[in-house]
């Protein structure tokens, strides 16, 4: 930590997730006061409305950032939606610091024929659906259908394939959304079809992730040991220093998982590597999937590509979940990179179109460097982004006037009188927790904007 700012400067930090909330601590332990800002009434982010419902040691993170919304000079403003209820430069008008901490909420496209067909679904909304996310509560999803693809091969795709084969015992303890566990209950899935566009070495899975489907209660993990047998370049690879031992543990497991036989559960999850989806079919409705088999080579760059053979198989399916990452959305007034789907910045300065920095705007998280990481990675990142804040603090970059906190309050309750404080959200945990406890679960999540409102409300000023 640096020497505390001298006058309390004032930030607006926009996203209460990981990154956002991380970074808010950090300010804090600056001497800045932070009001954080979420479209949602909940905080989190993605640790409510992402993190799989049957990983609580990972949401158990929350207890870190309940901690920093206890110190002096947090406020939280639940429900308030940038670019809806206020502007970015309102914001900059009203702090001496603006920073963008809002994730990456939609999704990659494949840019193949059938791909918006009914059953053909992103893996960003099916995971908001089974965590309860208000936004995706009222999505269907077909789970009657025998075979659902997941395309891509990352943790995301894992985290999808799981949840679709968990059966009662390992639902009923989590705190999956009412709704999904009706649908998750009801479904008749017995082929869960993991597609990899390259090979075992390059899967982006991380180890605890893959071996989990190892021990699944009522599904097989099933895997080919013919593609196991890695092409030359994916072997020189894989012995090489450009490889990480994640990728090493990860052809280990899949090795182990080709030598199972079936063991008679009702449901597998069968991984295949090397084909990439050309065209989703069906005339409505998904019906099946046309995928392409692929080669490794190296490109000029040295990076081992898929490369399609001309090889084609359908594989029949009622469902596709592509899961093949998040892209981040523009927002009006802030300079966008569109290649990477991302806010234009330079180590978390945000960057006006013309490369120059806009002075006390700054992002943070999947917003600034992409999708990448577990929530971990994000502390370091908001670290990068603090010492450039503090830095432009302490040379007098952010030093004009600025309304004080209670005319920022009056402002931000003057666009939603429904604002939802720190308080009103603890009425809602608590709500949901209690309600959670009747059940033995850790929570029932409220879905409806409309019930959080009147829970947050109760006992709120
Ligand atoms: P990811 O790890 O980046 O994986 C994306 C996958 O999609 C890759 O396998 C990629 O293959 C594939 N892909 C991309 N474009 C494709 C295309 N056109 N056709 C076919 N496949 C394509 O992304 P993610 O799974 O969304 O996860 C995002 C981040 O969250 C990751 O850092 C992940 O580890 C993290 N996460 C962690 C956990 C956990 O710790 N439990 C859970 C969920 C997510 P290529 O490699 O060939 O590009």
């Amino acid at each position: 930590m640096s020497e505390p700012v001298s006058a309390p400067l004032r930030a607006a930090v926009v996203g209460a997730g990981p990154s956002g909330f991380y970074l808010t601590g950090q300010l804090l332990a600056e001497g800045f006061q932070v009001d954080l800002y979420d479209s949602l009434p909940t905080p989190f982010g993605l640790v409510r409305a992402g993190v799989a419902p049957d990983h609580p040691n990972i949401k158990a993170v929350t207890r870190v950032f309940e901690k920093t919304a206890r110190k002096e000079g947090f406020r939280f403003y639940g429900g308030v939606e940038l670019g809806r209820d206020v502007t970015p430069q309102e914001l900059a008008d009203r702090y001496h610091a603006v920073v963008y901490a809002f994730g990456t909420a939609t999704d990659n496209r494949l840019g193949i024929p059938g791909e918006n067909l009914l059953g053909s679904h992103p893996a960003t909304e099916f995971v908001a659906w089974y965590n309860g996310h208000p936004s995706y509560a009222d999505h269907e999803y077909d789970l009657t259908a025998r075979r659902v693809v997941v395309v891509g091969n990352g943790n995301v795709a894992i985290d999808v394939a799981r949840m679709i084969v968990l059966v009662e015992e390992e639902l009923t303890p989590t705190d999956t959304a009412d709704h999904a566990i009706t649908h998750l209950r009801a479904g008749q899935v017995q082929d869960v079809v993991l597609l990899g566009r390259r090979g075992p070495a390059q899967a982006a899975f991380t180890n605890p992730e893959l071996r989990e489907l190892g021990y699944l209660a009522d599904a097989d993990v099933v895997v080919h040991s013919e593609d196991l047998v890695l092409d030359p370049l994916s072997a020189a690879w894989l012995e090489s220093e450009d490889a990480h031992t994640t990728n090493r543990r990860n052809v280990e497991i899949l090795r182990e998982y080709s030598t199972r036989a079936p063991t008679g559960k009702q449901r597998r999850v069968v991984l295949e590597f090397l084909w990439s989806p050309v065209q989703i079919l069906g005339d409505t409705h998904v019906e099946g999937i046309r995928i392409v088999r692929n080669r490794i080579e190296q490109d000029a760059g040295g990076a081992l590509r898929a490369v399609p053979t001309g090889e084609e198989r359908i594989l029949e399916c009622g469902m596709v979940v592509r899961s093949i990452g998040y892209r981040g959305t523009p927002l009006a007034g802030i300079s966008f990179d569109e290649r990477r789907g991302l806010i234009r910045n330079a180590g978390g300065r945000v960057l006006e179109a013309d490369g120059s920095v806009r002075t006390g705007s700054y992002a943070v998280g999947w917003i600034k460097r992409g999708p990448s990481g577990v929530i971990g990675t994000n502390k370091k990142d908001a670290a990068d982004t603090v010492a450039r804040i503090v830095q432009d603090a302490q040379a007098g970059v952010l030093s004009a006037d600025r309304p004080d906190a209670d005319a920022v309050e009056a402002f931000v309750r003057g666009r939603v009188p429904g604002v939802v404080s720190w308080d009103g959200w603890r009425l809602i945990d608590e709500h949901e927790t209690a309600t959670g406890a009747e059940q033995g679960r850790p929570r029932v999540k409220l879905v409806r904007l409309e019930q959080m409102a009147d829970v947050a409300a109760r006992r709120q000023r």
